[in-house]
């Protein structure tokens, strides 16, 4: 007979780390969508899974408890790296100001240039690829062609009994 023991969390932590040769520990398992490692770290009493940022849990398990509000800095800017030496709690600010400014991107989405006429840029400072718009436009109005010649039809005719309305207090006036 086998005998199974059950793995302890960090038993089954370090199962998904594979280290590098820059001394990274590179997460091998789920990604979280901004390139963090997932860690699933058993269930809660609930029985929902237990899902941490494995960076976090790397952290507070080789270092000790995060203060509240604090941020992970990754010091070799890997994301997936789980090193506890490559990491450090920071606050949010100073996580910002270690991240400096954000590059601007150069190229919409799909890749159309973001020159000054090709940019509309919104008061809080987000862009948008004016291409871009014009094609979403046209693609709205292609598949609202009832709806647009309906609404236009009513335009028309709600103008044209304004018209009526005006002309006929002119006469009567
Ligand atoms: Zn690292
Ligand atoms: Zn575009």
């Amino acid at each position: 007979m086998v005998f199974r023991h059950k793995k302890t969390p960090i038993e089954r932590f370090e199962s998904h780390v594979a280290v590098l040769d820059s001394g990274c520990w590179e997460w091998a398992g789920t990604r979280h969508a901004h390139g963090y490692g997932l860690f699933h770290n058993g269930y809660d009493e609930s029985g929902r899974q237990r899902r941490t940022l494995a960076h976090r849990f790397s952290y507070e398990h080789h270092v000790g408890p995060i203060p509240a509000g604090f941020e992970i800095d990754h010091l070799c800017r890997n994301r997936p790296c789980v090193n506890p030496e490559h990491l450090e709690a920071v606050t949010p600010t100073e996580n910002r100001r270690r991240q400096g400014p954000r590059k601007r991107r150069t190229h919409c989405l799909r890749g159309h240039e973001l020159t000054a006429e090709n940019t509309y840029t919104f008061p809080d400072g987000r862009r948008l690829c004016r291409t871009c718009h014009v094609v979403a436009v046209e693609r709205y109005k292609a598949s609202h062609v009832e709806e647009m010649r309906t609404y236009q039809r009513e335009w028309k005719r709600r103008r044209a009994a304004a018209r009526r309305a005006a002309a006929a207090a002119l006469t009567s006036g």
